[in-house]
C-alpha cells in the first residue's frame, strides 16, 4: 500500500507519489526525499566528487571490457562432442550450461537450434 501523498522528510512539501522515486525497503516503497531533493544531492554530490564519479565510470568499463574478453575467447570455436551433449541436456538451463562452457547464453540457444535442425550436429552431441 503506498499514500497518495507524502510529505519530503528534506523540504518538507507534501506531494503526490510520483514524485518520489521508488524504494523497495521502505515501508512506504518510496524514498524519504522527494525527487526534487533527491537529484539535487546527487548532483550536488556528483559535482562535489567528480574523482569518485570517474573512478565508478572507469570501474564499470573495465568490468565490461573484461567480460567481452573472456566471452570473445569462446567466439567462433568449433564445438566439441562434450560440449554439445550437454547442450543437449535440457535438464539443465541455457545460462547454467552457458556459464559452465564459457559461452555466451545466445551460443547455446543458437546449438540447442541446431541441435533440432542439423543431423551432423546432433550426431556430435550422441542424440
Ligand atoms: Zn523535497
Amino acid at each position: 500500500m503506498t499514500a497518495k501523498t507524502k510529505a519530503c522528510s528534506k523540504c518538507g512539501e507534501t506531494k503526490p507519489a510520483s514524485g518520489f522515486h521508488p524504494d523497495k525497503t521502505k515501508k512506504s516503497g518510496l524514498r524519504s526525499w522527494c525527487r526534487e531533493c533527491q537529484n539535487g544531492a546527487t548532483s550536488a554530490y556528483g559535482k562535489a566528487h567528480p574523482e569518485d564519479n570517474n573512478r565508478r565510470t572507469r570501474a564499470a568499463f573495465e568490468r565490461s571490457q573484461a567480460e567481452s574478453i573472456a566471452r570473445a575467447a569462446n567466439n567462433g570455436k568449433e564445438w566439441t562432442g562434450p560440449e554439445l551433449e550437454l547442450v543437449a541436456d535440457l535438464s539443465r538451463s541455457q545460462s547454467d550450461i552457458a556459464s559452465a562452457l564459457g559461452r555466451t547464453v545466445a551460443a547455446v540457444k543458437n546449438q540447442r537450434r541446431y541441435l533440432r535442425t542439423d543431423p551432423r550436429k546432433a550426431r556430435m552431441a550422441g542424440i
